[in-house]
């Protein structure tokens, strides 16, 4: 099963290590083919390259669309060696075997996940590329193909543990890979299209990502994970840079995605804001005049869960702000980006993660989400409705005060990243309880009102602050109960979707009470 390496063709966007490589390639006794640049860059460097057009006897054309297109090439690549009519075929027209290809792809997703403008990401679609990697692999019983620098060096590895061979296990495992890369690739560019397209429908999409990266475990440490970049242009945890700290885990990007995603509500002219989540939903959210205060707010609505969470900031991160996050143990902030003297400050805390994303994500963006269930994906497209652009109807006899009106749309910007069933109290620009993820929706608002209780009690305040609040529920009230129970709690304004077939009993309750309710018509279910 081991195939001895004579001829390998290089060709690749990201030049990283190729030079190193087809050193050692030379040294093992390899001839090298390659394409302009790449052959530039090896032969640049004083190594024995040949170009691929003197192979094919044609040159590269039409800006380096048609470089390695040819049958010499793919001939060479697909070729089963010890087949006579195929062999007949080689000598025929002069066809000599590739044993080995290294290739990496125009940089589509990078253009991509930076906005590049239309000409230009078409101009990144790679088309010799995936060819000459999907025959190689395909091929795998006599080629080697490598798609990634980071397999440079098992390469080389290999090379030398059998004298100049690959084994069958080795090529097979690469073909793997080169399969997965290319199967990403194309799903980037369908979903660009999609996007740029505006398409909701599935059919238009492919689902895929690259491996960024692996962590050292999933949800629990028993589990295997790993961290996909799909190419989206989406300021957030995928593209963020990470300032300082270990490398998140898997919990760690799926809270800071949650936090990210539910403060870029907050738009960053409208004022500083700042989220708080553990497990992935909210324990306090907060606006203010200054991002410090924001924080602290957040923070307010229940400290005790804020312990170990993640921070999230709709501005740059600035030095009062960073002093403040310091004094409690934190995992992970993201923020647009952090100012200097905030970085110095963050630096004394060196296990503490810091992100900054490049930009805050826009909420009213298409894209999609996923998850999987056992032998499929689900997908569909982004929740990017916002409470603002809803036709909000009052349905009670009393209409919202203007206050209880910005109270109810906080409220619900927030639920929006709630997981259901989801109650959250607003006051002020600051969340005083929210109640998640509970079966039954009494059970969220009881919780959140309890939350409130509990915050008011550590903070010293007279009463929590739920008293004279705004409450939104995510999705519409079954039966007055809930309702009950918010007036109890001291809500005097309450904001859902409405749609219930006892709708009439709800609104009933809430004239009794005293309460104005508004519908959105639309509701924001997270499960
Ligand atoms: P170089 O920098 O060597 O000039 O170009 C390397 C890049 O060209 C690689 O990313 C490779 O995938 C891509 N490539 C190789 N052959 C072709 C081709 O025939 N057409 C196109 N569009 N790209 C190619």
């Amino acid at each position: 099963d081991k195939v001895r390496v004579k001829t390998a063709l290089l060709s690749v966007s990201d030049k990283t290590g190729i030079v190193e490589l087809a050193g050692a390639l030379v040294e093992q006794g390899v001839a090298l083919l390659s394409t302009g640049g790449t052959h530039k860059a090896i032969a640049d460097a004083g190594l024995a390259v040949k170009d691929v057009s003197e192979l094919t006897g044609f040159p590269e054309i039409m800006d380096g669309r048609v470089k390695t297109l040819h049958p010499t090439v793919h001939g060479g690549l697909l070729a089963i060696r010890d087949d006579e009519e195929h062999k007949a075929a080689m000598a025929a027209h002069g066809i000599v075997d590739i044993d080995l290809a290294v290739i990496n792809l125009y940089p589509f997703e990078e253009v991509r996940s930076k906005g590049g403008d239309y000409p230009t990401t078409v101009e990144n679609i790679d088309i010799g590329g995936p060819a000459m990697i999907r025959a190689s692999a395909k091929n795998h019983a006599y080629v080697t193909v490598i798609t990634n620098p980071a397999d440079y060096d098992a390469l080389i590895g290999e090379l030398k543990a059998n004298a100049g061979s690959t084994s069958y296990d080795f090529r097979r495992k690469m073909a793997a890979a080169a399969y997965a890369r290319t199967a990403a690739y194309d799903a980037a560019i369908s979903n660009w299209f999609a996007d740029e397209l505006n398409l909701g429908m599935m059919r238009h999409r492919a689902i895929g990502g690259v491996l960024k990266e692996e962590m050292r475990y999933g949800e629990n440490p028993h589990q295997a994970a790993g961290f996909y970049i799909t190419g989206e242009n989406r300021p957030g945890v995928a593209t963020a840079a990470l300032l300082q700290g270990k490398q998140l885990s898997y919990n760690n990007i799926n809270d800071t995605d949650a936090a990210y995603e539910l403060v870029a509500e907050f738009r960053a002219e409208q004022g500083p804001a700042c989220a708080i989540i553990k497990h992935a939903n909210p324990c306090g959210v907060a606006t203010a005049p200054s991002l410090a205060d924001a924080y602290r707010r957040a923070l307010a609505c229940d400290s005790t869960s804020a312990f170990g969470g993640i921070i999230a900031l709709n501005q740059e991160l600035d030095a009062e702000t960073a002093r403040e996050i310091v004094k409690l143990f934190t995992e992970v902030i993201i923020a647009p980006s952090v100012s200097d003297e905030a970085k110095a400050i963050i630096a004394a805390k060196p296990n503490l993660r810091l992100l900054a994303a490049g930009g805050l994500p826009d909420p009213r963006k298409g894209g999609i989400t996923a998850k999987t269930v056992s032998g499929g994906l689900l997908v569909q497209s982004r929740d990017n409705a916002m409470v603002e652009d809803m036709a909000l109807k009052v349905v009670t006899k009393r209409a919202p005060t203007a206050q209880e009106l910005e109270d109810m749309k906080f409220a619900f910007r927030v639920a929006k990243h709630v997981k259901s069933n989801a109650v959250v109290y607003a006051k002020d620009g600051q969340t005083a309880g929210i109640g998640a993820g509970q079966m039954s929706r009494i059970d969220s608002a009881r919780i959140a009102a309890i939350k409130a209780e509990e915050a008011a009690k550590a903070a010293g305040w007279a009463q929590p602050m739920t008293k004279g609040s705004a409450v939104a529920s995510e999705a519409f009230l079954p039966f007055p109960d809930s309702l009950l129970s918010m007036v109890a709690a001291g809500a005097t304004a309450l904001i859902q979707p409405g749609g219930s077939i006892k709708d009439a009993d709800v609104i009933a309750a809430a004239d009794e009470a005293g309460v104005a309710m508004v519908f959105t018509g639309m509701r924001h279910f997270r499960h």
